[in-house]
């Protein structure tokens, strides 16, 4: 079964909002949420595909901001690890202000702790806790495709953020040797910016050369 990857940077900050689906089956799930639905649900009409739900890989503003409409065009539910809820809903309102905005906080009604799987089509998504740039941050693994979906753990030549509220410098540590664990063909999706692979990062992303390091 192939999967094909749409990516739509629409949401604040330029944060990717990826529409993943499986050719043979039509179903489909949606990374995070910064903006864009109108244009994903555009995609989804386009293409006959069945989405399943919508999956956070963690509570900034930037990628839940438009989380309301894409449930709602959407129809499904989104689900984010539970430590996250904290990021969401004490971060929204001061996020927010800095774009001079204020807007009504998204729900969130369904969380998960731990690492569980999902499943659209054939494809296992297998998550993977990673707390440093957040408390509840995590990727997303579907291993039969070989793609990663990091969020804002880890960049093309760079890794995200850990001074902000929540943030954890040595359990980002811990996160990256984690996801070194994953083979050089292994296609990133990161949150912000292009994609890339394992292997690249591996060899020149000097976040995880220090780490070797270490
Ligand atoms: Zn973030
Ligand atoms: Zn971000």
């Amino acid at each position: 079964m192939s999967v094909l990857v749409r990516v739509f940077p629409l949401g604040l900050l330029k944060s990717n909002v990826y529409l993943v689906y499986e050719e043979e089956t039509r179903e489909a799930m949606i990374i995070d949420a910064g903006g864009g639905s109108q244009y994903v649900m555009r995609e989804i009409r386009k293409e006959g595909l069945k989405p399943k739900f919508i999956l956070l890989t963690h509570g900034h503003f930037d990628h839940t901001f438009e989380l309301a409409d894409f449930r709602e065009v959407l129809g499904v539910e989104a689900y984010i690890h539970k430590e996250d809820v904290w990021t969401l809903e004490t971060l929204w309102d001061s996020g927010l202000s800095i774009f001079g905005l204020k807007m009504p906080r998204p729900s969130i009604n369904k969380y998960f702790e731990g690492e569980p799987s999902f499943k659209f089509g054939s494809q296992l998504v297998k998550v993977i806790h990673t707390p440093g740039h957040t408390p509840g941050s995590v990727c997303y693994f579907l291993s039969d495709a070989s793609m990663l979906f990091t969020g804002d753990t880890l960049f093309q030549g760079s890794i995200g953020r850990t001074d902000l509220p929540g943030g954890n410098p040595s359990l980002m540590k811990k996160s990256l040797k984690k996801l070194l664990s994953l083979d050089d063909e292994v296609v990133i999706y990161p949150g912000h910016g292009p994609r890339t692979t394992m292997g690249k990062e591996r060899k020149s992303n000097p976040f995880l050369l220090d780490l070797d390091s270490s």
